[in-house]
């Protein structure tokens, strides 16, 4: 166990998000060997527009906003080291490892913002390490650059795919 606990800002920021990711959420700091912090669960419609408007977001249909089913989508979980929250992609892998070991282990599918085109449990037989992880990311810029796209990569980003 990590001996790590969601804090209770942590905690209501979990509130109105989909149950399934929240028990992943409650796994992963459990098994983490990085500390985060829920950083972002639901998102009012005006919050998003101001995200993007600032090019934090690419999307006006985002996962954090109340989806059909009355539930919010998706969290960002940023690493929290000594009182502080920090976007370092050294610090995010093993967060992300930590999800993806949750989602492989409950059966629940996550995508992550480190590579879009990747739903966590797809038919593998045990969840990535940090390192694969790190190697998902920079796959996925190098697939992005060879269609001439830019890539936004999102790495505190995970959502559920019910
Ligand atoms: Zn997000």
């Amino acid at each position: 166990m990590s001996g790590f606990k969601l804090g209770s800002r942590s905690r209501s920021e979990l509130t109105g998000v989909h149950p399934e990711l929240v028990k992943c959420v409650e796994k992963a700091i459990a098994v983490t060997t990085q500390d985060f912090s829920v950083h972002d669960g639901i998102r009012s419609p005006a919050e998003q527009r101001e995200m993007v408007a600032r090019g934090a977001s690419k999307t006006l249909n985002s996962k954090h906003l109340t989806q059909p089913d009355g539930y919010g989508h998706a969290v960002d979980l940023v690493p929290y080291v000594n009182g502080k929250l920090r976007w370092e992609w050294p610090l995010i892998h093993p967060v992300a490892a930590a999800m993806a070991y949750a989602a492989h282990s409950l059966g629940v599918r996550i995508r992550w913002g480190g590579d879009w085109l990747w739903l966590v449990d797809e038919g593998e037989d045990l969840p990535p390490t940090a390192a694969e992880l790190e190697a998902r990311v920079n796959a996925y810029v190098d697939h992005r650059r060879s269609l001439g796209r830019s890539a936004f990569i999102d790495g505190p980003h995970f959502e559920i795919h019910p």
